[in-house]
């Protein structure tokens, strides 16, 4: 298997059986040899900086019923918010100050916030803000739609595909999304020019590791710059309520083989990886990620966007999620970064 690891870090892909292969061989040892690999190549590309992001989770109100999350429309356990402008901008001044320069704005599909509001808020956003990145994540939007937002300032998106198989897809999905509409999506993302990122939930219900390769696959031909994978964790009100939730050696293992697939990829160590071990995050930048993206939203409402059960960092200050993870980060010879942290071919 060792000889897979060096030919995806020389050659930068493998085939569909190969990534099969790893995934259903690998063990402690080869995850060492993989984090370590992962580790020199991040090391070249990014040295011991770690970029930072402050997450405004500003909606969670959804119109979709995807069913493996806590904010579907379905879920009338859900307490709905929406933060207003002034709210927003009151998070991004916050950030500001303890030296974050991205903004991620995040939330369900709230039809209130329709492009003409994204746009508003994007332009007021970085007028205030001219040095910051703004990365929106909030969902598939017509391609003009994404056309305006990054007209109006829009740096980054995130939209995972969630898994690049179609009938995976349907599993996870009602039948009135699909796989087809996500790609496009991610597509014309990439067309307008932002910073895109794509990404899945490792062991959502049904996933093979079959699934993972053609997601392996699927991201290498895609070629994004962010990638945002984290284990599925049930949320006790859907219907994948009682289904298992992925595991901390199989996410570890795919950020290893993502940074060795695309040496500059933005990877972020996420809240969910936080959330199934205490070390989850530090033991994700050991693993090859490089970016973390603690929560700035209102202590308030925190506790609402609850996307799955005991999510980490719901009751702490922003200024004490910055602290603490910047702590996190000194503890294995990390530096948390102040700065807007573009992919390498964007700065
Ligand atoms: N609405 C936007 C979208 O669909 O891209 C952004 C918000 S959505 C809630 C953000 C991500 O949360 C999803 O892409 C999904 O992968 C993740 N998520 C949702 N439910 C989850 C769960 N139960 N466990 C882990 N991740 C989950």
């Amino acid at each position: 298997m060792r000889e897979l690891i060096d030919r995806l870090a020389q050659e930068h892909t493998l085939t569909q059986q190969e990534f099969i292969d790893l995934l259903e061989n690998r063990d402690a040892a080869l995850d060492e040899y993989l984090f370590q690999r992962a580790a020199a190549v991040r090391q070249e590309v990014f040295g011991k900086q770690v970029y930072l992001r402050g997450l405004i989770e500003f909606t969670n109100y959804c119109k979709n019923d995807c069913y493996y999350c806590g904010i579907r429309r379905s879920n009338r356990e859900a307490q709905r918010y929406r933060l207003g402008e002034g709210e927003i901008l009151a998070c991004c001044r916050e950030g500001y100050g303890l030296g974050f320069r991205t903004f991620v704005l995040q939330g369900g599909e709230d039809p209130y916030f329709t492009t003409a509001r994204m746009c508003a808020l994007v332009e007021t956003i970085k007028r205030e803000f001219p040095d910051c990145a703004v990365t929106l994540s909030i969902g598939e939007r017509p391609r003009e739609d994404y056309q305006a937002m990054f007209d109006a300032g829009a740096d980054r998106y995130l939209l995972r595909h969630e898994t690049a198989d179609d009938a995976h897809y349907r599993l996870l999905h009602p039948a009135d999304m699909s796989l087809e509409n996500r790609k496009r999506c991610l597509w014309d993302l990439k067309a307008i020019g932002y910073q895109v990122g794509c990404g899945m939930m490792v062991g959502s219900p049904g996933q093979t590791a079959a699934h993972l390769a053609e997601d392996l696959l699927f991201i290498r031909e895609l070629e994004p710059q962010m990638v945002g994978i984290g284990p599925f964790i049930p949320q006790h009100s859907t219907p994948f309520a009682v289904k298992p939730a992925g595991t901390l050696e199989m996410t570890l293992f795919l950020l290893g083989l993502l940074r060795l697939m695309l040496p500059r990829l933005l990877l972020p160590a996420t809240t969910a990886l936080g959330t199934i071990h205490p070390q989850g995050r530090e033991l994700g930048i050991l693993a090859g990620a490089n970016v973390c993206m603690p929560n700035l939203s209102p202590v308030s409402v925190r506790k609402k966007y609850a996307l799955y059960d005991n999510k980490i960092c719901t009751g702490d200050e922003s200024a004490q999620c910055r602290g603490c993870l910047e702590a996190r980060l000194a503890s294995i010879g990390y530096e948390a970064v102040v700065g807007r942290g573009d992919h390498p071919d964007f700065i």
